[in-house]
């Protein structure tokens, strides 16, 4: 995963139709689950990230802290990582995350 800024880049909001996996967390979102798709270009190559919707607060969060570049914030999959390595305080919200992630492990 690279953490370049893509060529082309949207986010939207949808409601599930069918069952996805949040990249992050990997909770299944469910049909009727609201979920964030980021798409864009990576190297060429065009993806979506689909993030469940604590995760997309979270990333949110990361995201605004004053101190993070955009190219020191997370990389898509690659929050809950970032998250552990960041040595501030976390929002309850990234606590409850990290916490999924390791019971699923
Ligand atoms: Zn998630």
């Amino acid at each position: 995963m690279t953490n370049e800024m893509p060529e082309c880049y949207s986010e939207t909001w949808r409601k599930a139709r069918r069952e996805h996996q949040c990249e992050e967390c990997n909770t299944r979102i469910v049909p009727g689950d609201s979920y964030r798709a980021a798409s864009g270009i990576w190297d060429g190559t065009a993806a979506t990230h689909k993030q469940c919707v604590e995760c997309a607060r979270v990333w949110d969060w990361a995201q605004s802290l004053p101190d993070v570049y955009p190219e020191e914030g997370p990389c898509f999959g690659r929050l809950v990582l970032w998250l552990k390595e960041w040595d501030g305080t976390l929002p309850n919200v990234a606590l409850k995350v990290i916490e999924r992630k390791e019971n699923e492990a």
